[in-house]
């Protein structure tokens, strides 16, 4: 499904986010260190061949809720947005960590001009965060970075199983 709101498109699918050749910038679920793990981080890294970690390592450590940005090397897109999500926690509250690298990486990929940039679930996989309450707050920081977007139009949601897909869907349907 997808939704106009701005002048951004933001949609919702679900697939594989290495496999997005018509998107200029894709996210990486990355952690602190930048050196590549499991999950979606291990994906791009297989995709992308052994120059991404020289070029993620070199800007490593980051802190939880920030992010850098790389060339894409092997993978068909332009760059690859660097984010660490925050380990989800009941105790601590992290929503704003995660909303940081939303918007982080939008702004990102607007330093580049990017067209396009695709996202997956940060978070909301090994980092433990409830998939709705994921899915809430990227469509609301995304949709919140729409007024002021200028060379991004389209937004892509890409969600690796049924449920994830399911809770995004919904989170954008309320917007
Ligand atoms: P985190 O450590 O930030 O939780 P994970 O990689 O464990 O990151 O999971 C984040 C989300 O990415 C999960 O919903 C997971 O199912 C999903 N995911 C895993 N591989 C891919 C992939 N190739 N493309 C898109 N999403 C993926």
């Amino acid at each position: 499904m997808q939704r106009a709101i701005e002048t951004l498109t933001i949609e919702c699918i679900k697939g594989d986010i290495t496999e997005q050749p018509d998107i200029a910038v894709i996210v990486n679920a990355a952690n602190k260190q930048l050196k590549g793990g499991g999950g979606v981080d291990g994906a791009i890294h297989r995709a992308a061949g052994p120059k991404l970690v020289e070029a993620s390592r070199a800007q490593a450590p980051i802190e939880a809720g920030e992010a850098v940005i790389t060339p894409a090397f092997d993978l068909p897109n332009d760059h690859v947005v660097h984010c660490a999500g925050p380990v989800y926690s009941k105790s601590q509250p992290v929503a704003a960590q995660l909303a940081s690298c939303y918007r982080l990486a939008m702004q990102l990929a607007e330093e580049q001009n990017a067209e396009s940039i695709a996202f997956p679930a940060i978070s909301a996989g090994i980092y433990g965060y409830p998939l709705d309450e994921a899915a809430e707050i990227a469509v609301q920081t995304v949709a919140d970075c729409a007024v002021r977007a200028q060379s991004i139009k389209r937004v892509r949601f890409v969600l690796f199983s049924d449920d994830a897909l399911a809770a995004f869907q919904r989170a954008l349907e309320t917007h």
